[in-house]
């Protein structure tokens, strides 16, 4: 009785201050006026609790919600999950359409996809075939009106009665990817939730609710942007997405974003003359169709908007621009963001409930003009393949050859890309030699340009360096064989080629030369792969030696000779027999699974250069990686180094905050990473100190982007840069018109209209530049040829070193090869270092003004970034002097 009592005298308080909550708006807000719902459909409050835009959905109540409604309405939804995020949520495909299409839906699939077949000979029944629309939310995770409002879009089509839907369900095939990024959306509803305030949201900018904690829920758990993913596929999101995409070809395809608070809402067609000059004119005519529709909508409401501005359709990793290549539509919706649940902006207070009913609007626009535009859209998709075979006919190009036999993985990773873009390819038969460059069979393959994904071939092998409009709203250049570091050319005749591939290639399978040894076993260091495997026998405690200096022969148990190059591994066996077994089971590993072929050895006397017993053989020990992340880091930096070292060769780094760097105990890390960041106010100067210590006693400091800048003015590295385009320019005028420097220098006025295009003209934002790689300097190791492509985000321009010996990789004389630079930059960027180390006391400094591992997909920067983690260690002061302790 007393406790009951209690806890009435305890509620009665509670519930009076719940009453506080602020209450949102009905469901009617959201949806078409004067529809009809099905009762046995239940609403999102019904089964949530609380209406769309109280709260921010959360992945798992999502998937829920969507399971609940299939349930009842299984005539006309479908659930299927499609695929898993990293962090295993699931990716949730609705396949929403009539009873009836329903029911023939394999026969609608194929019928719709036989539109786009070239061999196709009979002409299609348009009139009879529904339109396929793909509408996905918010792959970027804290845009989150998208996601909050397809669960309500998707009631209206669930449970709307009356002839409209009816028609509606019978002329389209609806494909709705729930959300884009699962793993990132969860973060952000996460913090807007906790953070926001019961009896009425802040809508101050400055409140904690919308301003998310590092990295923020934009990117995916590797915190890589999912929206530049579509080309480069490195993540199950985007592996999932390009599988739908090809099962389906739909004709329209949406992408459901948020921008800036004070903005309104955004609609393509962008930009003029920023498409892609690969897409088919009628896409972008068909755009401005749709466009109408969106309009109209929003016109209706009384929203403000803006269209072809902004935002270009360029790059065919964005969302909006990959459908284009396929004669689809893609499209870009841009919603003012709420950050949270109410901002304030120039017009007053931003609701969330308002960014998500603009969602909503516009996915019911975007589906009525796939609908009004049926015909239309399916006659693209119709003519498409002639279309694209004209092109590709008038190309001088017939195919792509790419590969060689340094090191298979790297080309069968993008053998197998290309498979996912629906890509034929085939392995070369007989070798070709172009501009001194020979491509052999078995180490090569073909893309032959004769083929339906013409246009997307174009795009993959373009070295483009000229450009209609030289504004881009993300990078301007991508092309896959130069991020892979794979030679290749473009044939204009077709090579002689085996049948075409179907699936993955199977990896190919190393080998043990000389079998099982009690002696040593040694293995090059140019497959993809060695660092995975070396990095197996340093966790098991083995000790394991890296060459230095000039290539040896090595002679195997039965005679085999092999020869090796610097960075090369040995294992020695004799030195270490308690670990003998173990040894020998992981060799077995390396070669099954890491496809390295690996030499036993009966003798550590070498026929050719030094022997195994030699100091140039150095110690390589255990990495251990400290990668800085945190607040002023760049997030997708410091992601693509995660996942390199974690998901490509199995390290796990920690991920240790910049906020904790000064009390870290430093001595746990062999190797300290700071990737492109902001660090002056989050580093000490005792901090910078310890460092400094840190480096002298033998850790290994990797340096990327503008943490360059910082460690330069905390002289932590002595690195000195090039002037700045401006006052290059000037010196270069004082020259040549020999005018006092003070005047030559004087600002030139220009429009002040054009200054936002103009200093975008002066940018190097994702352009492929060549450098020159010394393969002897450890950072070298394990490149075949002695040049990579590396992709420029940024300007920074660093001068080589003092030292010859201490710039590894320096840009060509002439090293723009594909994307957009300015002809001033492209003179700055020439000869200025791309890698520079410094070493000081028994450790080293590395810095690359660019990012090598650029958004998990530059496989051919992956090498360089290792090298520092694994061979950092190994680099010394170089004097001229011998590696051998001869003297002593
Ligand atoms: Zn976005």
């Amino acid at each position: 009785m007393y406790i009951r009592k209690l806890a009435v005298g305890l509620l009665a308080p509670l519930c009076l201050f719940t009453s506080l909550v602020a209450g949102g708006v009905s469901l009617d807000y959201y949806l078409p006026a004067g529809t009809d719902y099905d009762p046995k459909v239940p609403t999102p409050e019904q089964f949530l609790g609380w209406q769309p835009g109280d709260w921010h959905l959360r992945s798992d109540q999502v998937v829920a919600y969507l399971q609940a409604v299939a349930a009842v309405a299984p005539d006309r939804v479908k659930f299927e999950i499609m695929g898993y995020s990293h962090e295993h949520k699931p990716l949730v495909l609705l396949t929403i359409t009539s009873p009836e299409n329903h029911r023939n839906l394999e026969k609608i699939r194929l019928a719709h996809l036989a539109l786009l077949d070239p061999s196709r000979k009979s002409s299609p029944d348009l009139a009879a075939m529904p339109v396929v629309i793909n509408q996905g939310y918010s792959i970027h995770g804290n845009e989150p009106s998208g996601v909050n409002a397809m669960v309500v879009y998707v009631y209206h089509l669930a449970a709307a009665r009356g002839p409209v839907i009816t028609q509606q369900l019978q002329q389209a095939v609806i494909l709705i990817e729930a959300q884009r990024n699962p793993d990132g959306g969860d973060r952000a509803a996460q913090w807007f939730n906790q953070h926001k305030s019961l009896s009425a949201p802040s809508a101050d900018p400055s409140d904690r609710e919308h301003n998310e904690a590092w990295p923020g829920g934009r990117y995916n758990h590797y915190w890589f942007d999912p929206n530049r993913d579509w080309l480069p596929l490195v993540h199950p999101e985007a592996r999932a997405r390009a599988e739908l995409f090809h099962r389906w070809r739909p004709n329209v395809l949406t992408d459901h974003h948020e921008m800036a608070s004070s903005t309104s809402f955004f609609f393509q067609p962008g930009a003029e003359g920023r498409n892609n000059p690969s897409s088919p004119a009628k896409v972008l005519e068909l755009t401005h169709k749709i466009a109408a529709f969106h309009q109209r909508a929003l016109d209706r409401q009384g929203a403000l908007y803006f269209s072809e501005q902004g935002y270009d359709d360029f790059y065919p990793g964005k969302g909006s621009t990959y459908p284009d290549l396929h004669g689809s539509i893609g499209i870009l919706f841009e919603q003012a963001s709420a950050r949270g649940h109410l901002m304030e902006n120039e017009s007053g207070t931003l609701t969330f409930a308002y960014a998500i009913r603009n969602q909503v609007l516009t996915s019911l626009s975007s589906l009525e003009a796939a609908i009004a535009l049926r015909t239309e859209l399916l006659a693209l998709q119709r003519d498409f393949p002639a279309e694209t075979a004209a092109l590709a006919a008038k190309s001088p190009v017939r195919a792509y050859v790419f590969g060689d036999d340094n090191d298979p993985v790297r080309a069968q990773a993008l053998v197998d890309l290309l498979a996912l873009h629906h890509i034929e390819v085939r392995p070369l038969a007989k070798a070709v030699t172009v501009a001194g460059q020979t491509f052999k069979p078995g180490a090569a393959w073909v893309v032959p340009t004769d083929q339906g994904q013409y246009r997307l071939i174009t795009e993959i092998f373009t070295e483009r360096t000229q450009f209609e409009n030289n504004v881009f709203y993300d990078v301007s250049a991508w092309n896959l064989a130069m991020a892979y570091n794979l030679p290749f050319a473009a044939l204009d005749a077709a090579p002689a080629t085996g049948a075409a591939l179907t699936g993955k290639v199977a990896p190919s399978p190393g080998r043990l030369v000389g079998g099982p040894s009690d002696y040593a076993y040694l293995f090059n260091w140019n497959s993809y792969h060695a660092p995975r495997a070396l990095l197996r026998l340093q966790k098991a405690g083995v000790l394991v030696r890296g060459l230095s200096g000039p290539p040896i022969e090595a002679v195997g148990a039965d005679g085999t000779r092999m020869s090796f190059q610097a960075g090369a591994v040995l294992v020695p066996v004799g030195v270490q027999p308690e670990k003998a077994a173990l040894i020998r089971s992981l060799i077995a590993t390396i070669v099954q699974e890491d496809g390295l072929t690996v030499l036993g050895c009966a003798t550590g006397l070498t026929p050719a250069g030094v022997d195994f017993g030699s100091a140039s053989f150095r110690p390589l020990e255990l990495p251990k990686v400290a990668l800085i992340t945190g607040q002023g880091v760049d997030a997708q930096d410091s992601g693509a180094a995660w996942y390199v070292l974690d998901q490509r060769v199995g390290l796990t780094p920690t991920l240790l905050d910049v906020a904790q760097l000064s009390r870290a105990d430093l001595s746990r890390y062999t190797v300290i990473c700071l990737v492109d960041g902001l660090y002056e106010a989050a580093v000490s100067e005792s901090t910078v100190a310890s460092l400094k210590r840190w480096v002298q006693d033998g850790g290994t400091l990797l340096l990327t982007g503008r943490s360059l800048n910082w460690a330069a003015r905390k002289e932590l590295a002595s690195l000195e840069f090039a002037g700045t385009e401006e006052k290059v320019s000037a010196k270069n005028k004082t020259e040549t018109t020999k005018a006092e420097p003070v005047k030559s220098a004087a600002v030139v006025r220009q429009p002040y209209g054009q200054s936002a295009d103009l200093a975008a003209l002066k940018k190097v934002a994702g352009a492929i530049f060549t450098a020159s790689i010394d393969t002897t300097h450890p950072l070298g190791y394990g490149f075949n040829g002695d040049t990579l492509s590396l992709c420029r985000t940024d300007n920074i321009l660093l001068k080589p070193a003092k030292s010859p010996y201490e710039t590894p990789v320096i840009f060509t004389e002439a090293p723009l090869r594909a994307g957009y630079a300015s002809v001033e930059n492209q003179k700055l960027v020439a000869n200025s270092a791309a890698v520079v180390a410094l070493t000081a006391g028994k450790g080293v400094v590395v810095a690359m003004p660019d990012c090598p591992v650029f958004r998990g997909f530059w496989l051919g920067g992956d090498r360089l970034f290792l090298n520092a983690v694994f061979y950092g260690r190994t680099i010394k002061a170089s004097r001229g002097e011998s590696a051998d302790a001869e003297s002593d």
